[in-house]
C-alpha cells in the first residue's frame, strides 16, 4: 500500500502515519523528520535547511526531493510506505509521480486554531528512530517528559512555537493546500475530519483496509 498524508501543520499527519505505519507493516517516511535529522547532524543539507526550518518556511524542493529519492529507493518501502509531510509543492508532486505510482492520497482537514493550540502542546521524542508524538494536554505520556514506547526525553521541536506556526500555516495554505485539487482531479483524494486521535484513526482504518493492497 502506497498512500500520501496531506494536510496542515499540526493536522495530525506524523501522529496518524506512525500509526498507519504498524498497523499496515510498512514505513513512514517524513520528509520533517529527516530534515530534523540533518539540521542535527550538521550535514551540508541539514545547515541549508535550518534556515528555511526556523523561519517555519518550506525548505527548496530540490534538496527534499534529494533526500526523499535516497529514502524511497531502500528496501523497505518496495511493499509500501506512507508519506508524511511530503510532497508539499505541486513541483514535488510531479516529481514524485515520475518516481512511483501512489495507491490514495488522505487529506486530513482541521481548522487553523486547532492546529495553533495542538502545535504549542506538541512534544516529540528525542530518539530519532522512534520519533513518537505527544500532547501534553490530550496525549500525555505515561511518565511526564519521557517517551513512553523508548524511555528516551521528550522535547518541543524549535519551530513549534506560535510565530512559526503562522508562518508554516500561510505556507501550507499558498503551496501545499492546491495539492488537494491536484489529487482531486487525479480522483485519487479522501478527506477525513481530524477529530480525535483515535477516533480519526478508526475511519483511516476503514478506509485503508477498503483498499486492496498492491
Ligand atoms: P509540520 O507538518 O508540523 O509542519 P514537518 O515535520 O512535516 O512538520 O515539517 C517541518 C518543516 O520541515 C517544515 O516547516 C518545512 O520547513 C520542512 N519540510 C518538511 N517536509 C518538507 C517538504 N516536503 N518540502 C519542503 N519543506 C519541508
Ligand atoms: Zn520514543
Amino acid at each position: 500500500m502506497k498512500l500520501i498524508l496531506l494536510g496542515a501543520p499540526g493536522a495530525g499527519k506524523g501522529t496518524h502515519a506512525q500509526q498507519i505505519s504498524e498497523k499496515y507493516n510498512i514505513p513512514q517516511i517524513s520528509t520533517g523528520d529527516m530534515l530534523r535529522a540533518a539540521v542535527a547532524a550538521k550535514t551540508p543539507t541539514g545547515i541549508r535547511a535550518d534556515e528555511f526550518m526556523k523561519k517555519g518556511a518550506l525548505v527548496p524542493d530540490e534538496i527534499v526531493l534529494d533526500l526523499l529519492r535516497e529514502r524511497i529507493k531502500q528496501p523497505d518501502a518496495k511493499k509500501g510506505f506512507v508519506l508524511d509531510g511530503f510532497p508539499r509543492t505541486i513541483p514535488q508532486a510531479d516529481a514524485l509521480g515520475k518516481i512511483t505510482g501512489i495507491d490514495i492520497v488522505i487529506n486530513i482537514e482541521a481548522q487553523d486554531e486547532v492546529i495553533i493550540d495542538r502545535i504549542v502542546n506538541r512534544r516529540s521524542c528525542s530518539n530519532k528512530s522512534c520519533n513518537a508524538i505527544y500532547n501534553i494536554k490530550n496525549k500525555k505520556p505515561k511518565k511526564e517528559g519521557i517517551c513512553d514506547i523508548c524511555g528516551s526525553p521528550l522535547y518541543q521541536r524549535a519551530d513549534d512555537n506560535e510565530a512559526t506556526v503562522r508562518n508554516r500555516l500561510a505556507a501550507y495554505h499558498k503551496q501545499t493546500a492546491p495539492l488537494i485539487d491536484y489529487y482531486a482531479k487525479k480522483g485519487k483524494l479522501t478527506s477525513v475530519k481530524s477529530i480525535g486521535i483515535m477516533e480519526t484513526f478508526d475511519v483511516l482504518q476503514k478506509i485503508l483496509d477498503g483498499i486492496k493492497p498492491k
